[in-house]
């Protein structure tokens, strides 16, 4: 199979020269803070978007990847993905689509093995790392093993973990606050098996574990030590690498494909898609699958109460200046910096690089920039946006589950909230990104009509997370508890580890674990 020659370019124009796929993988950042895209977006034409339907998940992701710039074979990439959706996911179709009322088809992100939709991306990037690090040692560009630094306020963590678990030429080490992650959380990732994984709670809040743990990258002398003694390399993996963006191509694509298989939309008809939205990743991906020629209408962004997207999608105005971060029911999306809307604007300023480094150095120095009108009327031509209070949230998961039996963890409600309020004029396509088992604290809330945030009874308190999520089956007539949640109680805490959350502390438990 002839290799692919084009490349990723960065969004500041950093770069001489394209990388490949593979460098592309392995640098996640470009140099000067830009974001890599790829240097030409792929065209499929509506037939073969339809004709997807028939193959099974894994060969759909490998025809949409092949369409994309790497230097991996059509053949190496259609094994990888063979290995990506597996029997790792516990639905064989792996992100199914229910339609909970007329019109409105949520697709489920988190059948994968954390029952979080980060396992989209998770369980793809680290099977495309060691490949990429393969390639890289063949062309001589890579002689070390990476480590793999993760600071998590919960559900990333274990979805890393579980993705590079046992990869080859990565070592993983996650670092949570410890006491500030839920009893679920601290379970799932205390448990976590693989010869090559190390789970630490960090002495202080996620904010100081970030930051020791961004300390920890910047140490020059301490990642040359590291290469020096251990032959080792820090990696983050982290939200803005782009083999973490396309594995969620993939699955807009192919929701539209089963659709029209399904008979719930007619070929070529628009498709609305609304995506409950943090670091603007998810959503991206949805542009990204209408730019390749997807019939989609309007992408839908929802918030909670952290609405700057909303505010920026109204007024060309993104604005942190004055903003603190609220913490809602809906935590993966309490975020104040959205990473990935870099990539959007370069792409609908016509990938205008220099425009982009002037508003990211604003947002830097001024923690505020303004687009010009153009740019401002490009996002509201692509995008509806809105968003939904905690109490909104709440009340949605008990009103949906009245109504229609079905349940929704707190930020699929925010979008079912979203979309109700932007009252869609055509089929839409929700995003439901995490199982409601993973939120049972707030889902038990709102089913006993107990207020977002309020106390709840010291008999639940005393319930670990499992046991809740049982609670909460039986009062839901036996709503199911994905196995591997359901099992936590059983397996043995390996992991119960503290230290300091300090950049002393992350480095001496790094030196420490690698002997
Ligand atoms: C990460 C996450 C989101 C936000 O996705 P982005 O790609 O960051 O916009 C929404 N919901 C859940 C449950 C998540 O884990």
């Amino acid at each position: 199979m002839a290799e692919k020659t084009n490349g990723y370019i960065d969004t500041r124009a950093a770069m001489e020269s394209p990388l490949s796929f593979t460098q592309a993988i392995i640098k996640g950042l470009a140099p000067g803070g830009g974001l890599l895209v790829p240097e030409r977006i792929p065209k499929l034409s509506l037939d073969e978007i339809i004709s997807l339907s028939e193959l099974p998940y894994h060969a759909r992701a490998a025809r949409i990847f092949s369409a994309f710039e790497t230097n991996l074979s059509d053949d190496e990439i259609a094994k990888l993905m063979e290995i990506v959706y597996a029997d790792n996911f516990d639905d064989e179709r792996i992100t199914p689509i229910v339609e909970v009322e007329p019109g409105k088809h949520v697709m489920e992100l988190w059948h994968g093995p954390t029952s979080a939709f980060k396992d989209m991306a998770l369980q793809c990037l680290p099977v495309f790392f060691s490949k990429a690090i393969e390639v890289e040692r063949e062309n001589g560009n890579c002689s070390e093993d990476f480590l793999i630094l993760v600071a998590t306020s919960g559900d990333t963590g274990k979805a890393a973990l579980e993705g590079f678990k046992d990869r080859a030429h990565t070592k993983i080490m996650v670092f949570y606050p410890h006491g500030g992650v839920s009893d679920i959380q601290f379970k799932q990732m205390a448990t976590q098996a693989g010869g090559n994984v190390f789970v630490l709670g960090g002495l202080g809040d996620f904010d100081d574990c970030q930051t020791s743990v961004k300390g920890t990258f910047n140490d020059v002398e301490f990642n040359e030590r590291l290469a020096r003694e251990h032959n080792v390399k820090l990696s983050s993996a982290n939200s803005i690498n782009w083999g973490r963006l396309l594995p969620q191509i993939v699955y807009y694509i192919s929701a539209y494909s089963q659709l029209v298989a399904d008979g719930a939309l007619k070929a070529g008809e628009l498709l609305d898609i609304c995506v409950p939205t943090g670091n603007f990743g998810n959503i991206l991906a949805a542009w990204y699958a209408k730019a390749i020629g997807t019939p989609v209408g309007k992408l839908i962004c929802a918030s909670n109460e952290n609405r700057v997207l909303t505010d920026f999608i109204q007024s060309g105005i993104y604005d942190i200046s004055e903003r603190e971060l609220i913490l809602t029911p809906s935590p993966s999306m309490d975020i104040l910096v959205s990473s990935n809307l870099e990539r959007q604007l370069f792409e609908l300023t016509g990938r205008d690089s220099s425009k982009v480094r002037q508003w990211m150095s604003d947002l830097s120095t001024k923690k505020r920039f303004e687009v010009d009108d153009e740019t401002r009327s490009k996002m509201q031509e692509n995008y509806l946006c809105g968003y939904a209070t905690n109490a909104e949230a709440l009340t949605t998961i008990r009103e949906v589950y009245e109504r229609d039996g079905y349940l929704l963890d707190p930020h699929t409600a925010v979008a079912w909230n979203v979309v109700e309020k932007a009252g869609p004029e055509r089929p839409v396509l929700i995003a439901s990104t995490a199982h409601w088992a993973k939120f049972g604290y707030d889902v038990y809330r709102t089913l006993n009509g107990i207020e977002a945030g309020a106390e709840l009874p010291s008999e639940v308190l005393e319930l670990t997370g499992v046991q809740l999520n049982e609670l909460i089956s039986e009062q839901t007539g036996g709503k199911s508890i994905p196995a591997n949640l359901a099992m936590l109680d059983s397996l043995e805490l390996r992991f119960t580890g503290t230290c300091e959350a300090s950049i002393a502390g992350v480095e001496g438990a790094v030196a420490t674990w690698l002997g």
